[in-house]
């Protein structure tokens, strides 16, 4: 951190602030200039108190950051790309990994034709919620425990590691036990004690990006689960709420470039809840692809018109197919392995 007095402290204003820095646990380094004095603040700031505190004191004008305040994430630190291990499948690094599968699970039947299609397409990983969170409290809730057996067994009939939901603490223990990897979703993606509960458990986490949440909160809210000791983070873009109606969500490609950028963590993109309508997945997730997303999150239904939640952008099996067939190229040029290539 940086200190930036207001122009000509007195040298008593000076030795105050110092002693002020070193009792917060930091060595003080002072540059005085003809004008303006600053206090460099030698110390980890993950450890120590911040020293915006110094901000009440008078004579301070400006208490800078030079670090990322996501210090456990940050690429200053971590330069070499995190792999998170998701049930036997890597996410991150070289690889790049599709995650398909219907909005909300329905039935055992159902599950087992996605699972069975996205696989033969190359789908490593499936998804499927089992506790919705909707905007309604009159619309589909999601079948609970019973959706998160059904998913488990097509897991253990297709070999695909299961992504989905947890909604609320109380039900952190119980998600665990079936899922291979915990999604928060955009509605709770700053419910700081219910990413430390799925922290805590030890599983991969899907973290996605609030609908109002600025890229420094994403990042911030993925800095409180590796906090905790729990390092296997994705994050996931899936776009924001803006004036903006055209599309569901907009989708923020510029954030996932800045997340690569910025962050050791792998980036995968949801151009579903992004667009909202079937005809805009496949672009959006070609620019996701182009702009270094490390996967894409796809919602995938035998028969979309009579989905029990997102109808309007969930692909049906042909439209996977296409889709699937159409991004590949896109792969290949940004560099990535396509999943199914490392197992
Ligand atoms: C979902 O992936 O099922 C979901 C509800 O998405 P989001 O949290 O991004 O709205
Ligand atoms: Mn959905």
């Amino acid at each position: 951190m940086i200190v930036i007095l207001k122009p000509h402290p007195s040298d008593d204003e000076v030795r105050n602030i110092e002693e002020r820095v070193r009792d917060l646990g930091y060595e003080p380094h002072t540059i005085r200039g003809e004008v303006r004095t600053v206090v460099a603040a030698v110390g980890d700031e993950t450890t120590h108190q911040s020293l915006e505190t110094l901000l009440s004191i008078p004579v301070v004008d400006r208490v800078m950051p030079v670090q990322q305040k996501y210090k456990l994430i940050s690429r200053e630190t971590h330069p070499d790309d995190f792999v998170v291990n998701v049930g036997g499948i890597p996410v991150g690094g070289e690889v790049f990994q599709v995650i398909a599968g219907p909005c909300a699970v329905e039935s055992q039947q159902q599950v087992l034709e996605v699972a069975e299609h996205v696989k033969g397409q190359g789908a490593c990983l499936m998804r499927g919620g089992a506790f919705k969170p909707r905007t309604s409290p009159y619309d589909f809730q999601g079948l609970g425990e019973p959706a998160l057996e059904m998913m488990a067994r097509a897991r253990d009939a297709f070999g695909l590691p299961v992504v989905t939901e947890v909604v609320r603490e109380s039900d952190v223990e119980l998600v665990a036990r079936y899922a291979d990897m915990l999604q928060i979703g955009a509605r709770n993606a700053l419910n700081y004690s219910l990413l430390e509960a799925v922290a805590d458990t030890g599983k991969p986490v899907l973290l996605k990006r609030g609908m109002a949440s600025t890229v420094n909160e994403w990042l911030l809210a993925a800095e409180y689960i590796v906090k905790r000791g729990n390092r296997n983070v994705v994050l996931c873009e899936r776009g924001i709420r803006t004036f903006e109606t055209a599309t569901r969500n907009m989708l923020d490609i510029g954030a996932v470039a800045i997340a690569k950028k910025e962050t050791c963590l792998p980036v995968v993109v949801d151009p579903s809840h992004a667009a909202g309508r079937v005809d805009l997945v496949e672009p959006l997730a070609k620019a996701a692809i182009a702009a270094g997303a490390d996967g894409l999150l796809v919602e995938v239904h035998p028969c979309p018109e009579k989905a029990t939640s997102d109808q309007a952008q969930q692909l049906d099996f042909d439209g996977f197919t296409s889709f699937m067939e159409h991004i590949k190229p896109y792969i290949d040029l940004a560099g990535k392995k396509f999943g199914p290539i490392n197992r």
